[in-house]
């Protein structure tokens, strides 16, 4: 490698210091192999100035960038190894983050958009869209950030009315691998913006150029006066996860549900209260989250024993004149279920937490805040992640193959790892599973065509299963429990997809079993046909034919770049 640039950012170099690693230290780092996620230096771009010099070293030395904003793609794609680099737009490095370049926003109230940098997360999206009355479709994660969200669609708690966050784009800037900044336009005629437009827009993040930053155009508050929110909790038991999952089917298998209603439901195991001494292990992912807040972002949300939330919404999407009589008969079937923690003990609890029982109408971007889940990752240890989006219209609240609906089927796998332990034991396995109604009219009727694939979807699934390093044979536990939870599921015994065809999401890739991280050979499992992924392959050629955003093998078109097929990097 040759002497770096003179960058205005700061620069980790690959040296073995501390500071080296805690810079490098992201979302997926302790669940990867060790060494897949060290570039050879990580520079906190100041400017645009600072990413072109980054593409042109790239090119000029033959390397790949890896670009990350808030470093929480699942398997570490943001991040790189070898001679490669990566540039981080986060900001947190930045000599004043107040000032930096990609953590700007702006109301423009004429054109009822709003302009967000890379590097601003959800949390941000929030406070924003409070502050102002409006309200987009985003995520639910505080930190996940922007650069990365736009171009995996953005997927929401209120995607089954409004559609992905990409729905609502009308402009998003990026700086491609020819070192030219472009700003793509929805409306654009232009053939190359039609390509950015459908290949960054869920094509595959950071492999078409570095977005700097976007233009939503926002949906007011005051439209849908009406909305309201739905989040109350229950502590564990798998007779209340099973009947709660499957409420949520049955309604989902209604033909005539309501499209304005989304409802999820998340388990988790119990976590711990940073106040009392803690039977759970003091982690890398736990030391960089107390010794580095900064970095990683704060924790501030924690739950003491095994417990079921249930979130949702009802959108009032048709304003002020639409019936909502029908509404509150929906919620009050969770409100019935028994066990359900009062709101004033859980307000107690968890006073910054905004429970809401569905009696009460809310603005739409104060739901959507409080549904936010207010910790980077759910547990602070290493895990296996596997998500699937689900096309079954009908039949999910029937019996499957097993002779148990998907509810049952569910609550015995959160079972089987909450059995794993005692009350004083701990046996290394943590598990956080979430199913939930997505897609619908929003989806279906998404204004544009983009790469994002699954869009046909109405239903989504999502086990975790994260483990402790420490305890002897619990990493090869969690993989032979995640291969058979997955085996289950790809088989199709669940009845997930109508059609029979396994349906992945760019937002979270996954693998099981001996899969390799290689998008060129898992790509049917994310897009909608072969047609959209040669289109990304042209695309790809064409706008980065020396491979400048390819730093790793979960790229479009990877396996022809003869820089990692000599040294894979992953
Ligand atoms: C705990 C958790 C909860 C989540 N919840 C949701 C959710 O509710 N809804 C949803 O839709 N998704 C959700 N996601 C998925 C998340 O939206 C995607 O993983 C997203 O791509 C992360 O973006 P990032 O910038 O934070 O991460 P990064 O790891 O930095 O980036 C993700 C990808 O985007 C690329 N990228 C990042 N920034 C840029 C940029 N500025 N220019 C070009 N390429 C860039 C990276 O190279 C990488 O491939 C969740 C993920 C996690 C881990």
């Amino acid at each position: 490698m040759t002497d770096l640039p003179a960058f205005t950012g700061r620069v980790y170099v690959r040296d073995g210091s501390e500071q080296y690693t805690v810079h490098a230290y992201q979302y997926a780092t302790t669940s990867e192999a060790p060494g897949s996620m060290a570039p050879s230096a990580i520079v906190f771009v100041a400017d645009d100035d600072d990413i072109m010099l980054a593409i042109r070293y790239a090119r000029e030395n033959n390397l790949g960038v890896a670009v990350r904003s808030g470093g929480h793609q699942y398997l570490g794609a943001s991040s790189t190894n070898g001679n490669n680099i990566q540039i981080d737009l986060s900001g947190r490095e930045a000599a004043d983050p107040s000032a930096y370049p990609y953590r700007q926003w702006s109301v423009d109230g004429d054109e009822g958009t709003v302009t967000l940098g890379a590097g601003l997360d959800v949390d941000d999206l929030c406070a924003i869209s409070v502050k102002y009355g409006f309200f987009f479709p985003h995520g639910e994660c505080c930190a996940v950030h922007v650069g990365g969200h736009t171009q995996t669609g953005g997927l929401s708690v209120i995607t089954r009315t409004f559609g992905a966050m990409i729905d609502h784009l009308l402009r998003f800037d990026i700086i491609l691998a020819d070192g030219t900044k472009r700003t793509v336009r929805r409306e654009s005629t232009d053939p190359t913006d039609r390509d950015l437009w459908f290949a960054v827009l869920g094509g595959s993040p950071g492999n078409f150029g570095v977005v700097t930053s976007i233009t939503v155009k926002y949906l007011n508050d005051a439209d849908h006066p009406k909305a309201r929110g739905f989040k109350m909790a229950w502590f564990f038991r798998q007779s209340t996860l099973q009947q709660l999952v499957q409420i949520i089917n049955e309604i989902n298998d209604d033909p005539t549900t309501d499209p304005d209603f989304a409802l999820t439901v998340i388990a988790l195991g119990e976590e711990y209260d940073p106040a009392l001494p803690s039977v759970l292990p003091d982690t890398f992912d736990n030391q960089m989250m107390r010794n580095y807040p900064n970095l990683v972002g704060k924790d501030r949300f924690h739950w003491v024993v095994p417990s079921i939330v249930v979130f949702g919404v009802w959108t009032n999407s048709k304003g002020p004149g639409q019936d909502d009589s029908h509404v509150d008969a929906v919620f009050e079937r969770f409100r019935q279920m028994p066990g359900m923690l009062s709101m004033d003990l859980l307000n107690r609890l968890f006073p910054n937490d905004s429970l809401m029982d569905g009696t009460q109408t809310m603005v739409l971007s104060k739901i959507m805040q409080s549904l936010t889940f207010e910790n980077p990752r759910e547990f602070n240890m290493p895990c296996k992640k596997l998500l699937w989006f689900g096309k079954n219209t009908h039949t999910m609240s029937q019996k499957n193959e097993f002779g148990v609906t998907f509810a049952e089927w569910v609550a015995n796998k959160m079972r089987d790892v909450e059995s794993l332990k005692g009350l004083f034991e701990y046996y290394g396995m943590k598990a956080a599973i979430q199913v939930g109604m997505v897609g619908g009219p929003g989806l279906a009727n998404a204004p544009i065509r983009t790469a994002l694939g699954q869009r046909d979807c109405n239903y989504w699934f999502a086990f975790d299963i994260f483990y402790d390093p420490g305890v002897a044979g619990t990493l090869e536990k969690t993989i032979e429990f995640t291969n058979a939870l997955a085996s289950d599921v790809i088989g199709n015994k669940l009845n997930l997809w109508e059609d029979n065809k396994e349906r992945r999401v760019i937002l979270g890739p996954m693998l099981v079993s001996d899969e390799k991280p290689i998008l060129d050979e898992l790509w049917p499992l994310y897009y909608d046909g072969p047609d959209v992924y040669n289109e990304l392959l042209r695309i790809k050629g064409e706008l980065d034919p020396h491979h400048v955003f390819t730093a790793n093998l979960f790229c479009v078109g990877a396996t022809s770049c003869q820089r990692l097929v000599a040294a894979p990097t992953s």
